[in-house]
């Protein structure tokens, strides 16, 4: 079901404001929407709503996000180092990754990593982004000898060191997104990097079938990626991932890989954010030609995680809402995610991020103050504080008073 947004929000402006809050509550009401999470019965019945129905479930979303972080929009100043595009999978949707030998394909060595950061701590970020292909030197003689060259035996040993050198060097701090992981390997990079993250993307183990998203990409299985997730709570770690809308799956499974985060974080309290993403078809691409979700999928995506997690943070790239990406504040976003000055998307390098000052003054004119967090969000801060060592002391002088980022001037 496709329409434009612009139909939505022109039909909103019209009706009077009063009269809008009145019948949103009203339909909130009659939804049974309180401030406890939704159950899966009405986040199935609110994913398949009606455009008539959708401003109402928006405005429940958007009321709830500011129960939970009332008047403020957060986002994290960041540069992304994509450490090696070389990767053991070959997701459909990837624009990322490469083959060795392939154009393009490159891992970066130390000096090209401290590079980009020195560079990005000029312009007031806080965040090195570690993005990574899924443990390459599993499946290529090259990376093996390219990682023999740079002295280490895995990639997940280099990562660690350019985590730590990276914390060492710089004031930025890391969040490395290196896929699937070991309990050893979450210990040993929480131990230089106060986050991590990995998107269990989606529930539906069916994608990893011939011709589907997940054809040839064993690491997106998701029950190992549900594993990893859980070994994080296990060990306390503040954790990021989200759901991946439009590559294949149905609406109930979009529900479904919700519910699965939110069990996870009732069982740890680990997860810091919830990522919703949606699908962007680029020219490189096995789903070169598949249908990208609407603006209206995305909208009912991100207020159903809202209200199925009101607690929780829930992000959404606007880079890949563009133009409408302040509509996604209507529907209970408290977060932008990582936005770089310096930097492109190389997960999306067609999709350049907004100007900072235009999204500071696309949140404003909503009604919101944008702020400035750092990798790990406010709530999450104190646990990694109690850690001791460099890691506590860096993140110690990058805090403001309220835990966000000590910001630029
Ligand atoms: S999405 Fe990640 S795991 Fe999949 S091919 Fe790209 S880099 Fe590899």
């Amino acid at each position: 079901m496709a329409f434009a947004m612009a139909e939505i929000t022109a039909h909103e402006r019209k009706q009077d404001a009063g009269e809008c809050a009145r019948s949103a509550s009203a339909w909130a009401a009659s939804a049974s929407i309180g401030d406890s999470p939704i159950s899966r019965e009405a986040a199935l019945r609110f994913i398949h709503c009606s455009d008539s129905e959708l401003p109402h479930l928006l405005a429940a979303a958007k009321a709830a996000k500011e129960k939970f972080k009332p008047g403020t929009i957060t986002y994290s100043r960041k540069v992304f180092i994509p450490l090696t595009n070389l990767c053991r999978d070959y997701c459909g949707y990837c624009a990322f990754r490469r083959d060795p030998g392939e154009n393009g394909a490159h891992t970066m060595t130390p000096a090209e990593v401290l590079e980009v950061a020195k560079a990005g701590e000029k312009l007031g970020c806080t965040e090195a982004l570690f993005s990574l292909g899924d443990k390459p030197e599993l499946a290529f003689p090259q990376m093996r000898e390219t990682l023999r060259k740079l002295g280490y035996k895995s990639t997940l040993q280099y990562l660690e060191a350019m985590c730590g050198l990276v914390l060492r060097e710089t004031s930025l701090l890391p969040h490395p997104n290196p896929g699937l992981l070991s309990a050893e390997w979450i210990g040993r990079l929480a131990a230089v990097s106060p986050s991590m993250g990995l998107m269990l993307e989606t529930i539906n183990a069916s994608l990893l079938s011939s011709g589907a998203a997940h054809d040839n990409a064993p690491d997106k299985l998701p029950a190992k990626r549900l594993h990893t997730i859980e070994e994080a709570g296990k060990q306390q770690v503040p954790f990021t991932t989200g759901l991946l809308i439009g590559i294949g799956e149905s609406l109930e499974d979009r529900v479904d890989t919700l519910l699965a985060i939110r069990d996870l974080q009732e069982r740890y309290g680990h997860i810091q954010e919830v990522i919703v993403q949606n699908f962007r078809a680029k020219p490189r691409i096995p789903m070169r030609n598949w249908p990208e979700p609407s603006l209206g999928e995305m909208l009912r995506a991100v207020a159903v995680a809202r209200l199925m997690m009101p607690g929780m943070n829930v992000q959404a790239p606007p880079n890949l809402s563009a133009p409408y990406y302040d509509d996604l504040l209507d529907a209970g976003i408290n977060d932008w995610g990582g936005v770089s000055p310096l930097t492109p998307d190389f997960i999306n390098p067609e999709k350049p991020w907004p100007h900072l000052e235009q999204l500071r003054r696309r949140t404003e004119a909503k009604g919101k103050q944008l702020r400035q967090r750092l990798p790990v969000y406010p709530e999450f801060v104190p646990q990694v504080l109690s850690r001791s060592g460099l890691l506590a002391e860096k993140l110690q002088s990058a805090l403001a008073p309220d835990n966000l980022a000590r910001e630029a001037a």
